[in-house]
């Protein structure tokens, strides 16, 4: 149950979140002024916050596909990512978010669409909106760089279309990135259609390269998707995974191996990968002893936070301080940062804990 004093408990938390993406988190307000600077209102239903507060609202897949493309469009110079990084940063400091490792799919404003970008500006952006947020807020971000798995197959029906451009250009930008705080490589988008195995040329070169696998497996496509994702990928995180749940001797393997999963019931639920939370399987995976983590996704979209998670992990799932306070502590533990901060970051959160439950 959520009680008032179980709201203050998660408010005040030190938390840290592995699944979020950048270009789904930002503000409408920001939106409207990114627009507004880059001559882009026309793409964009309203010129008024309230509006787009409104259109952002969940309405099934397709308009959530128009929505994250018109956000997107306008992000438009380094500039823009930087000051996206930074409200980021600003919005971690709200919810004592400590550590955020944070999705961005540089392919979409390199190759998607030319904006006359390169490789460089988009890391020289990022770096100074998370440099700005670090000293004045004291968070720490880290990124993954994902691939897109829809503009992969120029053939949407069709599996064997495969074009390597778009991973290979994530590549290059993700192993550009390593001095910039990217520890991540991933792969996102819809899976439907689009298994993991294709993107394993891409995969390799990035865990050899020190950086972690990450990819979404397991949330619009069943157990199949994680099996490639795990056997063909390396995958040191399942972004989602829970379907995983269909396959008993998927669950084995993924217990044998303590590959975490990055969840997220709100997503799920505007996404209809589940239809109520009472159906979402979240207590069932961690109950079964698999390291499960909690995670906003695309916050704004889906209307709610990191701290909401929180929340409907007590109100829905019936976790206490204690259960709340395991689960927020497996996200410092399974990140991709240096083993340095995160013995620095767990040691500030396990003397929180101790002196709160
Ligand atoms: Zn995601």
């Amino acid at each position: 149950m959520l009680t008032p004093d179980l709201k203050q408990f998660i408010q005040n938390m030190p938390k840290a979140e592995v699944h979020i993406h950048l270009e789904g988190s930002i503000a409408p307000e920001t939106v409207l002024e990114l627009a507004r600077r880059n001559n882009r209102l026309d793409t964009l239903p309203t010129d008024n916050v309230e509006g787009l507060r409104q259109w952002y609202t969940f309405a099934g897949f397709e308009h959530f596909i128009t929505v994250y493309v018109a956000i997107m469009g306008t992000l438009r110079k380094p500039e823009d990512f930087a000051l996206v990084a930074y409200e980021h940063g600003a919005d971690m400091a709200r919810q004592h978010i400590r550590y955020r490792e944070v999705t961005f799919t540089p392919y979409l404003h390199l190759g998607w669409e030319d904006k006359g970008l390169t490789i460089q500006d988009l890391l020289h952006g990022l770096e100074e909106g998370r440099q700005r947020a670090r000293n004045e807020f004291g968070v720490e971000m880290r990124w993954v760089f994902d691939v897109p798995r829809n503009a992969s197959f120029p053939d949407e029906s069709n599996p064997a279309s495969y074009n390597p451009a778009p991973a290979e250009l994530t590549l290059e930008a993700a192993l550009a990135g390593r001095q910039y705080g990217v520890v991540g490589f991933g792969l996102g988008g819809y899976e439907v259609n689009f298994p993991p195995e294709p993107f394993a040329h891409v995969f390799g070169p990035a865990k050899r390269a020190g950086l972690i696998s990450v990819p979404h497996a397991g949330e619009t496509e069943g157990p199949a998707s994680v099996w490639g994702a795990l056997n063909e990928l390396a995958a040191d995180r399942i972004g989602h995974g829970v379907r995983a749940i269909e396959d008993p001797a998927l669950l084995a393997e993924l217990k044998r191996r303590d590959i975490p999963l990055e969840i997220n019931p709100t997503s799920n639920i505007c996404l209809h990968v589940y239809e109520t939370y009472a159906e979402h399987p979240f207590r069932k995976l961690d109950e079964y002893g698999l390291t499960v983590t909690v995670n906003s996704d695309d916050p704004p979209l889906f209307n709610t936070t990191l701290t909401r998670e929180y929340e409907v992990l007590a109100e829905h799932f019936g976790y206490d301080r204690a259960g709340l306070a395991r689960i927020a502590r497996n996200a410092f533990r399974v990140a991709g940062m240096e083993e340095g901060l995160k013995r620095r970051l767990l040691t500030e959160f396990d003397a929180w804990v101790t002196v709160n439950t």
